[in-house]
């Protein structure tokens, strides 16, 4: 079924059939949408409860895809729920019926090589001449701690290997920045580049390197309960036994009986309070840093929209509301507007990353800790970034 889409796509002109790309409207609802795309009513009804919770899981301004045609009737849609997987509506064929799924969302991953011509900094020089945001903030924070960028001059050479994941041919998430040479004058540099982006320009050597958010108390996010008891863990697609098929699980659900207290983890304002379809009754709390909490099945709801909420108030009680097997909470977590696993956030040390510094003597560090770099497939891409230089032909595309 899901490849169905993908063809229909390729030989689209044959069927006079159009896909149409546009993004999820923030204060849309489900119900909303398929009202504007005049698919009926029951087809709610015909989702299955295990499936329901899903459709207040979408993320809002995702990119999502339409395949419509000449009568502008639609007849299969790809909304996405998470970085993993997406909601497919496709109507049957000779039918008014429209079938609901969950399928993983198909990504291919580009390498490209890329020559920068230093005319003002790297972040601009990237942006003019690459065209891309997000790769000229990781290009430019990937040198930073490597090399002095005060030192580069106009003709000045940056060459990098990076990846892109892409959906149906449009760059997605952010690009990975593998190796970059920075050439000043006569000078080399090779620097290799970490998963989160910081650049070096040694391998397997012990680096100092301090936080970059004061690790200060106000930066912790706390736990939901006064006592944990997980039962259930975050995945972005596992089995389901009920559906015979994959699904996610948007959040990490706590054992805990009737009543008892469901405390906010970070401080910040109520962005919702009231009932949410198969979650029952539900609080939503925005916090700084892009994060935003969601404790849900609620027995009640002991704050207000729009109020603030210092972190460890108050703000329910656990319950069963909803569509739930017994008192428990379930409790999401996003950033950005993304789902995220809560036990990668709650509890631990600091809301910021942690960031590569080379210190210096005059420097007042308070806090220095030591890493070994060891990055996999490094050389790998130094070896490629050599090669593609000696081509001297860049390969991005956009
Ligand atoms: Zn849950």
């Amino acid at each position: 079924m899901k490849y169905i889409f993908i063809i229909s796509m390729i030989v689209m002109p044959l069927f006079a059939q159009k896909v149409i790309e546009s993004k999820w409207q923030e204060e849309q609802t489900f119900e909303e949408y398929l009202i504007s795309r005049n698919i009926p009513k029951d087809f709610i009804e015909s989702i299955s409860e295990e499936d329901q919770k899903f459709l207040s899981e979408i993320n809002k301004n995702d990119l999502i895809y339409e395949l419509k045609d000449d009568n502008n009737t639609l007849l299969q849609a790809l909304i996405p729920i998470s970085k993993v997987m997406q909601i497919h509506i496709a109507k049957q064929k000779d039918s008014k019926q429209y079938l609901f799924d969950i399928i993983p969302i198909e990504y291919t991953i580009g390498e490209y090589y890329a020559k920068v011509v230093i005319e003002n900094n790297p972040y601009t020089d990237t942006l003019q001449q690459v065209k891309n945001k997000n790769l000229a903030n990781r290009l430019s924070s990937s040198i930073k701690n490597a090399i002095d960028g005060k030192k580069l001059k106009k003709g000045d050479e940056i060459n990098f290997i990076y990846t892109q994941e892409k959906r149906m041919g449009n760059p997605v998430l952010m690009p990975d920045v593998k190796a970059v040479r920075v050439k000043m004058r006569d000078k080399e540099t090779f620097i290799y580049v970490d998963k989160d982006g910081d650049g070096y320009t040694k391998l397997g050597e012990s680096v100092a390197y301090q936080a970059r958010n004061k690790e200060s108390e106000s930066a912790k996010f706390g736990m939901p309960l006064r006592n944990i008891r997980i039962t259930s863990s975050f995945s972005y697609s596992r089995y389901h036994p009920i559906l015979k098929r994959n699904r996610p699980h948007h959040g990490t659900d706590f054992g805990a009986s009737k009543g008892t207290p469901l405390l906010a983890v970070h401080s910040g304002k109520i962005t919702y309070a009231s009932r949410m379809g198969t979650y029952g009754n539900v609080v939503k709390i925005k916090h700084s840093g892009g994060y935003e909490s969601l404790y849900a099945h609620q027995s009640r709801i002991a704050v207000k929209h729009g109020q603030r909420v210092k972190k460890g108030q108050v703000i329910g009680y656990v319950g069963s509301t909803g569509r739930s097997t017994g008192p428990h909470l379930h409790f999401g977590l996003q950033k950005n507007g993304r789902w995220i696993n809560p036990m990668d956030v709650l509890g631990k040390k600091s809301i910021g990353s942690t960031q590569l510094k080379n210190i210096t003597e005059k420097e007042d560090v308070k806090k220095i800790k030591y890493k070994t770099v060891n990055i996999k497939g490094a050389k790998m891409y130094k070896t490629k970034l050599l090669r593609a230089i000696k081509v001297k032909k860049p390969s991005f595309v956009w």
